[in-house]
């Protein structure tokens, strides 16, 4: 008989392997693969092949039918380099009502918890089907779930209502934004700066890209915002500047500028829109930056996009999910999660997990037992709705 581990036991597990985005997750999807096949339970690994030391793992239990409900986790964790811990990070600590670790919040909690309602739902028998799908990469821009959702397709029958077990303090969101961000390069052309109208500065060419976001971000505060739009704080596209570099001496137009601009773009717009207004203003200055010197021009690379996530009307996984937990309220985040990205592939999908956002990436990181057992008496309640 395969040993049957507990929720604790199975995130203790997780925890123990540091698998830091930009380090290898290939040692843990061993293991979760290993578990899953000593109860019996086929399991499948995607690997990046533009990062061979990472993969994906999704699995489907139950009936081969379509309809499963989808439990997604991403595996990756942020680094703890300069964080104080108290405790060893990669070891789970319970201390004060508290499991502390690396990871224990966001988001190996829900992991474990959905590892182990998959093995129970195996052991117990469902009449609908149970999908785990783990991921990796989330933290450094939800690179990660696009292609493991592309590869999930043709292997599992398709899944009707997703289930991302972000920290929520299990309620369920419904809705956060999408960010697109883009890494934007002026190259102008240096003269001395008394010859002005003879050089491009890039800087103060970038300065009018800049200040466009200013006209656009003061446009869409005044804009009336729709029935969606206003459950999100703002409830409007914010368009921003965090740096900017560029420039060598007071009296030279500098030859480079450079800065991201990123939105935030509320449920209903299209990200897309934005990528070609932000382009189409691009262009113009460039073509005006270009009739004073050929030499200059403004290089744009979309550095990061996570399409938001829009609340759906009657949706499948925000109705099993309330079900499950009595929440009935309206709740988005302000942050942008794999959530989106199911839901753009034609998945129904809800965020709802254990813990506090406010507690995932800061040194002695945590979930209270509380929380957890939330996250356990969450999933004990799916496998009894999937009996049914
Ligand atoms: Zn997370």
């Amino acid at each position: 008989m395969a040993t049957v581990l507990t929720p604790l036991e199975i995130m203790t597990r997780l925890v123990s392997f540091p698998t830091v985005s930009h380090e290898t997750n290939l040692p843990l999807v061993d293991w979760v693969q290993a578990y899953l096949a000593s109860h019996g339970i086929e399991s499948h690994r995607w690997v990046d092949p533009r990062q061979p030391h990472k993969a994906a793992v999704f699995a489907h239990v139950g009936p081969r039918v379509e309809g499963a409900v989808v439990l997604s986790g991403h595996t990756d964790v942020v680094p703890v380099d300069g964080q104080e811990w108290q405790s060893d990070p990669f070891t789970v600590e319970e201390r004060d009502g508290k499991y502390f670790g690396r990871g224990t919040c966001d988001m190996k909690g829900f992991d474990a918890l959905a590892i182990w309602a998959l093995v129970e739902a195996h052991r117990q028998g469902v009449s609908r089907p149970l999908q785990l799908a783990l991921s990796f990469d989330e933290e450094i821009g939800c690179t990660g779930a696009p292609p493991m959702i592309e590869a999930m397709q043709p292997l599992l029958p398709k899944g009707a209502a997703v289930i991302v077990g972000e920290p929520s303090m299990m309620q369920a969101v419904t809705g956060h934004k999408g960010i697109i961000g883009f890494d934007t390069h002026l190259t102008g052309f240096e003269v001395h700066s008394s010859l002005l109208h003879t050089g491009v500065s890039a800087v103060m060419q970038g300065a009018r890209l800049i200040d466009w976001a200013n006209q656009r971000n003061a446009e869409n505060m005044a804009a009336e915002p729709g029935e969606v739009q206003a459950m999100f704080e703002p409830p409007w596209t914010t368009a921003h500047v965090g740096t900017v570099t560029g420039g060598t001496a007071n009296n030279i137009t500098a030859k480079e500028c450079r800065f991201v601009m990123d939105f935030r773009v509320v449920p209903g717009e299209n990200a897309s829109d934005w990528e070609a207004a932000y382009l189409a203003e691009v262009r113009r200055i460039e073509a005006e930056m270009q009739a004073i010197h050929p030499d200059s021009r403004i290089d744009v690379q979309r550095v990061f996009a996570v399409p938001g996530l829009v609340p759906e009307a009657e949706g499948r996984a925000e109705a099993l999910v309330r079900s499950l937990t009595g929440d009935n309220g309206t709740h988005v985040v302000s942050y942008g999660t794999e959530a989106g990205q199911f839901q753009a592939a034609g998945y129904s999908a809800v965020i709802c997990g254990p813990g506090d956002i406010a507690q995932a990436h800061q040194p002695n990181e945590y979930i209270t037992v509380a929380q957890f057992a939330a996250g356990h008496a969450f999933m004990r309640k799916l496998l009894e709705r999937l009996q049914g």
